[in-house]
């Protein structure tokens, strides 16, 4: 007798999005220039008002809008006003700031396997850059979390008995955790993988060896890559 449903056969992957898929650093250069060319916001008040913010809570376009206004001495919403059509024309092109091969990696994953996106920050914000970028496409599920702990206790629930998951993340402290809950969990552990991915323009590099991870420069060399014993 079969207990597994039927779903539970295909393999889980699990991914990230900001670095990993998604050039943020590129994104938000490209806001940073829009508000100092187009609205006169200096370099250095854009820079200390998202530090400021970021110091206290996770970062949302709107809010960050709101704390700028505030240090320039500007009426309340006058900047959330004027910027969001641009912030949004911004969003409607998020789909050029993934790296090459992301689209490419999804679209293969997304044939035959179950795809979930779980990603860490703040929900709103999350769900506008990843509904823009169009990703809802190659995804089963949308997950986000407003703690890196979060991922670790997602994976917890989805490496449900005999499953095979696959992780994909940048972040090595939120992947190590990640791996520690896969350990745990009643996966198929032997077919299972824990890959951090390596991007010399993202926000980790180098990514420091660890026994639980593998480390691949490029997405399509997961498919290539075999587990070292
Ligand atoms: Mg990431």
């Amino acid at each position: 007798m079969d207990l597994i449903p039927a779903n539970n056969k295909k393999t889980l992957w699990i991914v990230d999005f900001d670095y990993m898929l998604f050039d943020l650093y590129r994104f938000m250069d490209e806001f940073k220039a829009m508000l100092v060319e187009e609205f006169g916001v200096p370099g250095k008040t854009y820079d200390e008002t998202k530090a400021r913010l970021q110091r206290r809570t996770l970062y949302h376009f709107e809010e960050h809008l709101r704390v700028m206004e505030k240090a320039l001495g500007l009426p309340p919403k006058l900047m959330v006003r004027k910027a969001m059509p641009r912030i949004n024309a911004l969003f409607s092109r998020a789909d050029r700031y993934f790296f090459r091969d992301a689209i490419p990696f999804m679209r293969q994953i997304a044939k035959r396997d179950e795809v979930i996106l779980l990603s860490y920050g703040h929900a709103a914000h999350q769900r506008r850059k990843v509904r823009a970028s169009g990703l809802e496409a190659y995804c089963d599920r949308i997950i986000f979390t407003p703690t890196k702990k979060g991922k670790a206790q997602w994976v917890k629930k989805l490496a449900t008995r005999g499953r095979r998951v696959m992780i994909v993340n940048d972040d090595p402290g939120e992947t190590r955790m990640m791996a520690a809950a896969l350990r745990k969990s009643s996966a198929d552990l032997s077919a299972s993988r824990v890959i951090l991915v390596e991007r010399p323009e993202g926000k980790y590099f180098p990514i420091p060896p660890h026994k639980d991870c593998e480390v691949v420069r490029r997405l399509g060399d997961i498919f290539k890559k075999r587990r070292t014993p």
